[in-house]
């Protein structure tokens, strides 16, 4: 989950992390109240969950009362990569000196979190990643959290020259870390950390994405949730008990248990189709969710075919097959359904299913196959 920069700002704040002064405005009597409560020049931030917000022109700088009132409008009717921001972050401007990049996030690969630095801040790091991969700085975590100070703390030291900073970009990545862990984040991203003309560190941006299947131990964080940025569908099926990812193909899947979930997507895949979504039904086999998960299925036009892959275990075929009759009783399916049970209570679903004029299979790799081949015509 993302939040957007005011909000981030907040949480950098809380844990210690210097930020400019200034507040979110939904209005331009907002925005020029805050205005005068910090001081003209001001940065004017458009509030949209998307990066490159700078070269789009969602941000500007206002010296007086008229262009903070023209550029509020204008930013305001953005549109930044298909969205308008519904609120604009006003704060006070820094006199940059220089910008540097600051982070901490998780390589996947290596299954570990990292600390990423660089001189050359401000511009997207992914540029200079590639261009000068030489003036990254990577400190892996090995585990250690932010506990071993002495292991970590070189690397502040590393991207300034002068004692001060060295210290007190220390205490700031400290502070970073500890919001990264706390909070579960995925990204906690400072770029451009700056050094203002007084040569002290500010975070002129602020960046926290959070891990979702970490969400249910911050409830305080799901408040900050901007719905407006996540898929209407994937959230439907979040609150029916289903965990649901949409992909870009048109294989539909209903599935019991991710790491079967996984296989059924790689199968599709390795047989020349390719799966619409990842969707796990859960573990416990409730045929109303057999149901949603059908329903959600239906709303993307692109899908040709519904594979649904069950190995019952603690999930009763039985239950799904009533799941699936109830599903075609109340609403027209206007595409195949291929479906493959085996395990628990399988005879039952068999004669449940077939009785009413339905094919089952038990191999995976036939099912697949047909489904596939459904999928192609
Ligand atoms: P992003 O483009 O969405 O990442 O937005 P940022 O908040 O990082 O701002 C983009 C760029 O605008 C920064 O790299 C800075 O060069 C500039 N900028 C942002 N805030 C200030 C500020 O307070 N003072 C000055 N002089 N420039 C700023
Ligand atoms: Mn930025």
């Amino acid at each position: 989950m993302k939040i957007h920069e005011y909000l981030a700002r907040n949480l950098f704040a809380e844990f210690g992390i210097p930020i400019a002064e200034g507040d979110a405005a939904q209005t331009s009597d907002e925005a020029l109240f805050i205005a005068h409560k910090i001081g003209f020049p001001v940065v004017i931030k458009a509030q949209v969950l998307a990066g490159g917000r700078g070269k789009a022109g969602g941000i500007k700088i206002a010296g007086n009362e008229k262009q903070l009132v023209y550029e509020f409008n204008r930013i305001k009717n953005l549109n930044i990569k298909g969205y308008c921001a519904q609120r604009l972050l006003i704060v006070k401007a820094i006199d940059i000196k220089k910008e540097y990049y600051l982070a901490v996030t998780i390589d996947n690969i290596k299954g570990d979190a990292v600390i990423i630095a660089s001189a050359e801040g401000g511009v997207e790091i992914e540029e200079t990643a590639k261009a000068h991969p030489d003036k990254i700085i990577k400190f892996y975590m090995q585990g250690d959290k932010i506990l071993d100070e002495a292991r970590w703390g070189p690397v502040a030291v590393r991207l300034f020259n002068d004692a001060r900073l060295q210290q007190s970009a220390t205490s700031i990545l400290k502070n970073l870390l500890k919001l990264f862990f706390e909070k579960d984040c995925s990204l906690a991203e400072i770029n451009p950390f700056v050094v203002n003309k007084d040569g002290n560190l500010v975070a002129a941006d602020a960046k926290v994405v959070f891990d979702d299947n970490a969400l249910y131990r911050h409830p305080e964080l799901i408040a900050l949730r901007d719905l407006k940025y996540e898929d209407a569908d994937e959230l439907e099926a979040k609150d029916e008990g289903l965990s649901f990812v949409k992909l870009e193909g048109n294989v539909g899947c209903i599935v019991n248990g991710a790491g079967l979930a996984m296989g059924t997507m790689d199968t599709v895949n390795l047989l020349g189709g390719r799966p619409a979504n990842f969707l796990d039904v859960g573990g416990s086999s409730n045929p109303q969710k057999v149901l949603n998960a059908v329903k959600i299925l239906l709303r993307n036009k692109d899908i040709k075919v519904i594979l649904i892959n069950i190995f019952g275990g603690i999930t009763r075929c039985d239950d799904i097959a009533n799941g699936i009759l109830t599903a075609l009783k109340q609403i027209d399916i206007p595409i195949p359904l291929v479906i493959r049970l085996t395990g628990t209570n399988e005879k039952e679903a068999k004669a449940l299913l077939t009785q009413a004029g339905l094919t089952i299979y038990t191999s995976m790799r036939q099912a697949v196959t047909q489904a596939v081949k459904i999928s192609k015509d």
